[in-house]
Order: C-alpha cells, then structure tokens, then sequence
C-alpha cells in the first residue's frame, strides 16, 4: 500500500552505514515513521528531503512491518535556519515537542501548520527564538487539548489584575487576592497575560501578530515551558542542549 503525503520531518535517526529512520509529521496520517534506505549516502536522491526538518512531498510504501520511504522531494529545507544555532536549535526541540503529542494516524493539519509557519518565521529571522519558542509551546498544547483556561480568575472572576498567579498543573491563573503562591503557581504581569491569551484563543492566522516587551518575553518564557513539562512529563535533550547555549562559557 502507497501513501502519498506531504510532512515535516521532526525525528531523524541512523541506522547502520547508509539508512535513516524518519519520523514525519503529516498533515492527513498523523506521524508516520519509516525507513529511509540508503539515504545517508550523498548519491542517494532522498538525502535532502529526509533530513532533519526537512518539509517534503512523501510516498510512502507500507511493508509487513514498517513503512518505507518510496520517494522524499524536499519543498523547503529552511536553509536560514543553519546559520544561527539559537534558530536551528530552538526548531530541533519544538519538532521534539510536537512530536511528543501528535496523534498516530488521526489528522494532524494543525500542528503541521504551525511548526511549518513558526519554523518558516524563524528561518527568516522574522520573530526572535524565545518569541517562538512560547508561541508554539502554548498553542500546540492547546491544539492537543491542554488550552489553559485564562478568561478570568478562577476563583473570584477578576478578568483584569496587575499581578496574576498561573498554576501550571490546572492551567488557570488566580488574582492576586485570591491566589497563594505555591510551586505550581508562577506569577505574571498583565502584558504576560494578554500575550498568553492572545496565542490561546486568536484565530491561526494571526498568532504571530502581537509584540512583546522584553521582561514580558522573558516572563512568558518561563511560564510556558514550564507547562509544556508539566503536561508532557518529558524530559528534552533538545531543550538542554538549547540551554546550554546561553550559558557563557568560562
Ligand atoms: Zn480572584
């Protein structure tokens, strides 16, 4: 049996000498993992389009066992990407997070848009790696059904507060009134808030449209990946190794 699909290759691993095993995120099967044989090998004609990040035209041959890769024509490499480790590095880990939580075999349209779009942005340097980097964090644990409930307080009702708590577990936030800050339970300013609300509930197109002040980014950085690990239960090497980036090195 035949697939023909377009995806975004979001796992890539070797397998002996020449072959890869790809994990690709399309947009009508869900994740299909398949064997790329021969694909290491700098003759072979699927080398480009089953690399790593890589956004293809796929036909897929499914075996007793496994897929196999038929054919990959890359569309789009994001060769911008290469040129700036923070980029490239901050794309390895949301394709790993995203990954985490795409279904198997239901469609997954949406993810792919928004790894492709945001990946597409970062390419071109168009928005910074932590802009990024919490957009898509919050949005696509929303899209896999973790949306954050930010419309008010969840205790009192207050929609409006200088200071809010968000808990990270529930994914709703508390007035300063009502909250008691524990451990699950980050405080943020307004500008944080409206910046979280706006990439929850704002229509697909328009995610990207909004700026925010640098303690804001800041600020959303760290609540955001917070609930990312939280709900993924995972520990990401790509997100340690994103983070060893910043550490200046003695
Ligand atoms: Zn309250």
């Amino acid at each position: 049996m035949h697939i023909i699909t377009d995806g975004l290759v979001i796992k890539e691993q070797n397998v002996g000498e020449s072959d890869r095993l790809i994990t690709v995120l399309t947009s009508k099967y869900g994740v299909i993992r398949a064997f790329a044989t021969g694909a290491k090998s700098i003759k072979n004609k699927n080398l480009a389009g089953t690399q790593l990040l890589a956004y293809s035209d796929f036909v897929f041959y499914k075996g007793k066992d496994a897929y196999n890769v038929n054919s990959a024509i890359e569309k789009e490499v994001f060769f911008g990407l290469r040129s700036d480790i923070d980029n490239l590095s901050t794309a390895f880990y949301l394709a790993d997070l995203v990954g985490e939580f795409a279904p198997e075999t239901a469609d997954s349209e949406e993810l792919l848009k928004l790894l492709l779009n945001s990946i597409y942005l970062l390419s071109k340097k168009k928005k910074t790696a932590p802009f990024i980097k919490s957009l898509v964090e919050l949005r696509a644990l929303s899209i896999a059904g973790y949306m954050p409930d930010l419309v008010a307080c969840s205790k009192c009702g207050e929609f409006e507060a200088e200071t809010v708590y968000f808990n990270i577990k529930s994914g709703t936030f508390c007035c300063a009134g009502c909250g008691h800050p524990d451990l699950s339970q980050y405080p943020i300013s307004i500008s944080t808030l409206t910046a979280m609300r706006h990439i929850i509930y704002s229509d697909a197109k328009k995610i990207y449209d909004f700026e925010l002040t640098p303690d804001a980014e800041k600020e959303l950085a760290t609540v955001a990946e917070a609930f990312a690990l939280e709900h993924t239960g995972r520990h990401f090497k790509t997100l340690d190794f994103l983070k060893s980036l910043s550490i200046p090195s003695i």
